[in-house]
This record gives structure tokens, C-alpha cells and sequence, in this order.
């Protein structure tokens, strides 16, 4: 089996990470930073929105697996003096025993700029944010204008980020078995002029929507944790990709409980 480590950066992170390494070693697994089976990411849940940005390429051939080193994240449901443990699951996988893979539903991006397109992928959201005023924007459904907005922004979440910015915008929380992707406000102006939805909509997996930029305007777009700056927006295109991140389960740790444990416990 071939792995790759990609870690936090910070002490105890990177510490972590060469514990991992030798592990490995002895364990007879491989390093392979271009083609590995699993990518282990080391730190937060941040560090897994890396690593699959990083590995964003070969989603379909690479499973992820999360150790985190501060809070429980979403991502990342190993403790750090759990890897002795993990690397022996590791190893019978290796030798053969096929551990549960949790597969969920990802964003497929089409932005296109008056300078040029880029298609891409995200694990937990995009959005569209104004860097000066408010944003205006067209959203479509299906090829079908819905609604103009005007407001702070849109946010377009996976299931497996709806518990991500999407829950801090009011929007409710997907179990990541439903294939489906959901658009939620960032404050918009309702009023007797301008009239949004209000609610976050649930788009299943054969619909899309369109978001046209309905002004000259200075906007940040929003990819996970990446953030790219964008004067010559057209549309961007979201819909639930055809593709899905993989996540070894080597021990079952359901959704629900995750999302206790985040929010309740
Ligand atoms: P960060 O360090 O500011 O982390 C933000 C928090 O989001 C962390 O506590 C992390 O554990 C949590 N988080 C990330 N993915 C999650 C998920 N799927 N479910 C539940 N919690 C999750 O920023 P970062 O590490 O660069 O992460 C980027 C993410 O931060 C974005 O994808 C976005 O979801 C989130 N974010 C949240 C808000 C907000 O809630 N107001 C604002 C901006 C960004």
C-alpha cells in the first residue's frame, strides 16, 4: 500500500508525522507523494481541506484518512496517540482486509471570467463574497432565473460541509448519503425592493445552478479554505460532481455522532 503524510506544519503536527513515517516504515507501507492509496492528513479539519486540494487530481483512485491534533474535527477523527493503532489497520489493509470506505458527495465548480475558466472541485463549500459593497448577482436554477440577490454573498455547501460555514449561516445540517448540494444566504437585503428566498434550497444531484455576476464588481470567490480574488466574474456553475471523496473508515464513527460531539457534547 502506498501512502502519503501531509501535515499541519506545526511542532506537534509535523512530530506526528515523522512518528507516522517510521511507523510506516516498519510496517512495510510505501511513501508516494504523487500515486498514494492513502493520503493521512495530520492537524485539523483545515489540513484535510488541503490535502484533498492537494490530491484534487486523483480523487477518484485516493482515500483519505483524518488525525487530528487539537479538537475533534469533522475530517479528522483519530487522536494523535491513536497512530500505533491506526498504522496495524493500516497494515491488515495492506495485507488484504478491505476496511468500510465512506464515500460523499463533493461541489463541481465552472467559473468563467471574462479573462478565462476554471473547473474545479470542493469538499465543503464555495462562496461568492463582495470585497467592496454588496453583491449582486443572479442565481438560476436549472437554466431558469430564480431569484437577483443582493446581499454579503452566497454560500453553496456539500453535505459534508453543511456542519462547515454553511451551519453558521443558518443552513441545515445533510447526512453526506444524500447526494445533494445547498445554497444559503450571507445576509441579503429584503425588503420592499429587493426580495431573496430568505431559506437555504436543497438541489439534488441532477439539477444545477448558475450564479451570474449582474454588476462590474470586486468579488472574492471562495473554494474551502482558498480564496481567490475575481473582477471579471460571468457565472459559476455548482452542481454535485460526478466524483466523490473517499474516506476510510477503519473503525465506524457516524455522522450523527460527529456532529454531536462538534455542536452538543
Ligand atoms: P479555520 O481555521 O478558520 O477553520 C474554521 C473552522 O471550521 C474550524 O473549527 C474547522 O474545524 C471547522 N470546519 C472545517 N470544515 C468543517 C466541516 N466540514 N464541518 C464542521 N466544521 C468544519 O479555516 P480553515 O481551517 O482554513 O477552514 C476553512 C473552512 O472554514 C471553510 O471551508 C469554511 O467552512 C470554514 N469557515 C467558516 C466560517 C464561519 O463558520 N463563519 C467562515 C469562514 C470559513
Amino acid at each position: 500500500m502506498k501512502y502519503y503524510v501531509l501535515d499541519r506544519g506545526d511542532e506537534l503536527s509535523v512530530n506526528l508525522s515523522q512518528t507516522f513515517h517510521k511507523l510506516a516504515f516498519e510496517h512495510g507501507l510505501r511513501l508516494d507523494a504523487e500515486y498514494p492509496d492513502i493520503v493521512v492528513s495530520i492537524g485539523g479539519d483545515g489540513t484535510m481541506l488541503h490535502a484533498f486540494h492537494t490530491f484534487i487530481d486523483r480523487i477518484s483512485t485516493t482515500a483519505f484518512v483524518g488525525v487530528h491534533t487539537g479538537h475533534l474535527g469533522f475530517y479528522a477523527d483519530w487522536k494523535s496517540d491513536e497512530i500505533p493503532q491506526l498504522m496495524s489497520l493500516m497494515e491488515s489493509h495492506a495485507n488484504g482486509e478491505r476496511p468500510r470506505i465512506a464515500s460523499y458527495p463533493i461541489i463541481q465548480l465552472d467559473i468563467i471570467k471574462k479573462s478565462g475558466t476554471l473547473s474545479t472541485l470542493c469538499l465543503n463549500e464555495f462562496t461568492i463574497k463582495s470585497v467592496d459593497g454588496t453583491v449582486m448577482a443572479q442565481v438560476d436554477i436549472n437554466d431558469q432565473m430564480f431569484e437577483m440577490f443582493r446581499g454579503d454573498g452566497i454560500c453553496v455547501s456539500s453535505p459534508s460541509g453543511s456542519t462547515a460555514y454553511n451551519k453558521s449561516l443558518g443552513g441545515t445540517v445533510v447526512h453526506p448519503s444524500i447526494e445533494a448540494l445547498q445554497i444559503s444566504e450571507i445576509a441579503s437585503i429584503n425588503n420592499r425592493v429587493f426580495r431573496t428566498m430568505g431559506s437555504s434550497l436543497l438541489l439534488p444531484a441532477h439539477h444545477h445552478c448558475d450564479i451570474y455576476s449582474r454588476k462590474e464588481q470586486n468579488l472574492m470567490l471562495t473554494i474551502d479554505h482558498l480564496s481567490i480574488p475575481v473582477n471579471d466574474l460571468i457565472s459559476v456553475r455548482c452542481q454535485v460532481a460526478e466524483q466523490k471523496v473517499s474516506f476510510v473508515r477503519y473503525r465506524p464513527f457516524p455522522f450523527w455522532t460527529r456532529v454531536r460531539n462538534a455542536f452538543l457534547d
